[in-house]
């Protein structure tokens, strides 16, 4: 009967192995290297290498197949030391796989050698509990909720649509969500803008925004803006962010949103909202149209229908509302295909959604590769449709 340390000579014998440097020469030069952290959980957590893959080793075997399909996949297994990424490797080996290396030293090596360790944020009991039906969708997990939790969202009006995506997306578990809205809670709101209640009628918006997101999950920081949106500010109060969701009502604020987030290249996911009928799209800068690609002017303000006259149905805001949040989410989280590009509707009376394509302007006096940053344009305040 062999010992365990004749047992682990044999196995290192029969499997391929490589050191660090060759590692990271390999994660630089053929990125597709699949790199698998075969250690438990809260090894993986204290810190791992940039870009690997966690699967601990009592699973591997299980997991692998659904993971990487593909057998002539090169893969890199590492674990602390070398130990259980050799035998890791010998169990890869047996299932087929063709290409599997085994990293001499482990992630101590790894770090000795001075290579990127990623440290990620470790969500604690109560976030395991709480994201829990994330945690379980492989497109999300752990690393998802992570980049939701460092993410921070800037909401433009607590109002019909900004209330049920600020919501939204402070349950999934955004870190830190910012709310643009100098308005006070009036009754005639709470028809839709189901962040206020009728107890705070005369307050500031902001301030029952943050009450019901703090009650709601109280992992989420929330900064508030009880201001106007102007020219002078709009640089100062976004730059901090990582997306801007538009859920505004007039058109000056409109183009101010969409000119500064090109220039300071964050994605701009916009609704709008009249009666029955909605749209969403998101402007990612130097990725598809921005808003000025398909509106290089607001129309005249004789032309718009004013606040008061812009009537809606008050569940439709959350159906477009929470359009923009699965958007907003998509963008974190890197995962999915979004709307950039593309115009989604949504007709309440027919119950139907189309989708049309949005072209870039190639001649757009804001996101052109040519154009020039000529500072913003105060237009004069009117209402849109909202
Ligand atoms: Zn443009």
């Amino acid at each position: 009967m062999a010992s365990f340390s004749e047992l682990i000579e044999r196995v290192k014998n029969n499997i391929v192995e490589t050191d660090p440097d060759t590692v990271r020469e390999l994660q630089v030069s053929n990125p597709t290297t699949r790199i698998i952290d075969v250690r438990e959980r809260d090894e993986f957590v204290e810190g791992h290498i940039e870009g690997a893959e966690f699967i601990p080793r009592g699973l591997l075997d299980l997991k692998i197949e659904n993971t990487i399909p593909d057998k002539d996949q090169p893969i890199v297994l590492y674990c602390a030391g070398g130990t259980r990424s050799a035998l890791a490797a010998k169990t890869l080996s047996e299932l087929g796989y063709n290409d599997v290396k085994s990293m001499a030293g482990g992630f101590t090596a790894w770090k000795r050698s001075g290579h990127p360790v990623h440290i990620p944020k470790t969500l604690n009991q109560e976030q395991l509990n709480r994201y829990s039906r994330h945690l379980l969708i492989p497109e999300v997990g752990e690393k998802g909720q992570s980049k939701l939790l460092d993410a921070k969202v800037l909401m433009l009006g607590a109002g019909g649509l900004g209330s049920p995506a600020a919501m939204y997306l402070a349950a999934a578990g955004v870190g830190k969500i910012g709310i643009i809205d100098s308005d006070v809670v009036d009754r005639s709101n709470l028809q839709r803008q189901i962040l206020h209640t009728d107890d705070r009628v005369g307050e500031p918006k902001v301030d029952s925004a943050e009450k019901t997101i703090n009650a709601l999950n109280p992992d989420v920081e929330v900064v508030k803006y009880q201001q106007w949106l102007t020219s002078d500010n709009v640089l100062d109060i976004f730059e901090d962010w990582d997306v801007v969701v538009d859920g505004g009502d007039n058109f000056a604020t409109r183009y101010l949103i969409n000119d500064a987030c090109v220039h300071l290249g964050i994605p701009n996911v916009h609704g709008s909202v009249f009666r029955f009928e909605g749209q969403v799209t998101s402007f990612i800068a130097g990725d598809g149209p921005c808003y000025r690609c398909l509106y290089p002017e607001p129309p005249p303000p004789e032309l718009a229908p004013s606040c008061q006259e812009a009537g809606v149905l008050g569940v439709l805001p959350g159906i477009i509302g929470l359009l923009q949040a699965i958007e907003v989410i998509k963008i974190v989280a890197d995962i999915g295909e979004p709307l950039n590009g593309r115009l989604l509707t949504f007709d309440g009376l027919k119950s139907e959604f189309r989708q049309l394509r949005l072209r870039r302007d190639p001649a757009c006096e804001v996101c052109a590769e040519d154009a020039t940053f000529n500072g913003f344009i105060d237009y004069e305040v009117f209402c849109s449709v909202g």
